[in-house]
């Protein structure tokens, strides 16, 4: 790190936790955060400010007026771009440091594979259940760690799958594909504009944690937020050892 880094990030760096090896594999890092949205915005935030060297950034979305009660990366002149093109600029004012890599589609197949691959750590930040299950394959692929998130109405959930570990429990595990329930979009249920920003910055916090080597990751742990009493609570879970994604 130069100067002017050291400087930049001298406030994690005071950290014992962190201090300047923590901080250099932060700024050694590359994060995949897939989807541009509600998550997807305050994560991106907070791992750019927080000096992040490379964030790939995939949504194939266009930023809508609906979208801006929530979504912070984007502003109201915009709507109608693409919310990767939106969110980069948006980034780089925040953080010149941060090289935002934008993927302008929803990420399947062999660009999901070659995203994942070139990832220290994943974000998903995504709103439906075949793309999530889709990012958990690939982090089992690859064996990344794989942060997720999701919001509705008040109701929150994080936890973290530390796939570099063959003994942790995958996204599938504890919600099995096949069994899920009813998908909740925004669209339809409706979602309070904080609970985004609390999850999403869950998310990077997760992130940022399993980067610099610090802390005790939500491995195993759902941590479960309802928004309307504000009581936060974690369910523990253990690894599916008939599990048909990371069973051997
Ligand atoms: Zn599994």
């Amino acid at each position: 790190m130069n100067d002017d880094q050291l400087l930049r990030y001298s406030r994690h760096i005071l950290l014992p936790e962190i201090d300047v090896p923590g901080q250099q594999a932060i700024v050694d890092s590359t994060v995949l955060v897939i989807g541009a949205g509600g998550l997807g915005s305050p994560a991106a935030m907070y791992l750019a400010s927080a000096g992040v060297g490379t964030l790939l950034l995939a949504d194939g979305d266009t930023v809508d007026l609906t979208n801006l009660q929530r979504q912070i990366l984007h502003t109201t002149e915009g709507v109608g771009r693409l919310k990767v093109e939106s969110g980069r600029d948006t980034l780089a004012r925040m953080n010149p440091e941060t090289r935002v890599e934008v993927l302008a589609e929803r990420l399947e197949d062999a660009a999901l594979d070659a995203a994942v691959a070139r990832a220290t750590v994943v974000l998903d930040c995504c709103d439906n259940f075949a793309t999530r299950h889709a990012v958990n394959r690939a982090c089992v692929k690859h064996r990344k760690p794989l942060v997720s998130g999701a919001a509705v109405r008040f109701d929150g959930q994080v936890s973290v799958f530390d796939l570099r570990e063959a003994t942790n429990p995958c996204y599938h595990c504890l919600f099995p594909e096949g069994e899920d329930v009813e998908e909740t979009r925004c669209a339809v249920m409706g979602i309070f504009a904080p609970l985004t920003g609390i999850v999403g910055s869950l998310q990077a916090a997760e992130a940022l944690k399993l980067i610099a080597g610090c802390g005790e990751p939500l491995v195993g742990r759902l941590l479960i937020i309802d928004g309307l009493s504000m009581n936060l609570r974690t369910v523990r879970y253990g690894r599916d050892p008939a599990c048909a994604v990371c069973a051997a």
